[in-house]
């Protein structure tokens, strides 16, 4: 998958989350892109069987798609801890810096970084102790 397909896919996944619904306007604006844009990734991710687009502006993801989403956003979260806990870079450059690496990477870099990131998360100990 290209990583412009892949983003809309993390992106719906996550207007579903937040506001329970993922409407072409909402993924144009989220994304900073035109509403044509948004239809061309749609038909690409329809024709790939991982979203359905609805002829009223709403999308939904199909199973596959969630699944592809979920494996993104992991990939995210993962990056973001990576980069905030052992590169040790401010919350929002971690955020920003793993959404764009997330979709290069290969599966045996993200296993590396996953070893790494959990080990500096258990020094750390559970969330909210220290600081
Ligand atoms: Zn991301």
């Amino acid at each position: 998958m290209t990583e412009s397909l892949e983003m809309y896919l993390e992106t719906i996944s996550l207007l579903h989350d937040r506001m329970r619904i993922a409407r072409v306007t909402d993924i144009a604006a989220e994304l900073g892109v035109s509403k044509p844009s948004v239809h061309a990734a749609l038909h690409e991710l329809e024709r790939r069987g991982l979203a359905r687009h609805e002829h009223y502006g709403e999308v939904h993801l199909s199973a596959e798609g969630r699944e592809a989403a979920a494996e993104i956003r992991g990939r995210h979260e993962l990056l973001a801890a990576f980069l905030r806990e052992v590169v040790g870079v401010s919350p929002q450059t971690a955020e920003r810096d793993g959404c764009r690496i997330e979709h290069y990477l290969s599966e045996e870099t993200m296993e590396r970084i996953k070893a790494l990131a959990g080990e500096a998360l258990s020094r750390k100990g559970p969330a909210g102790e220290g600081e």
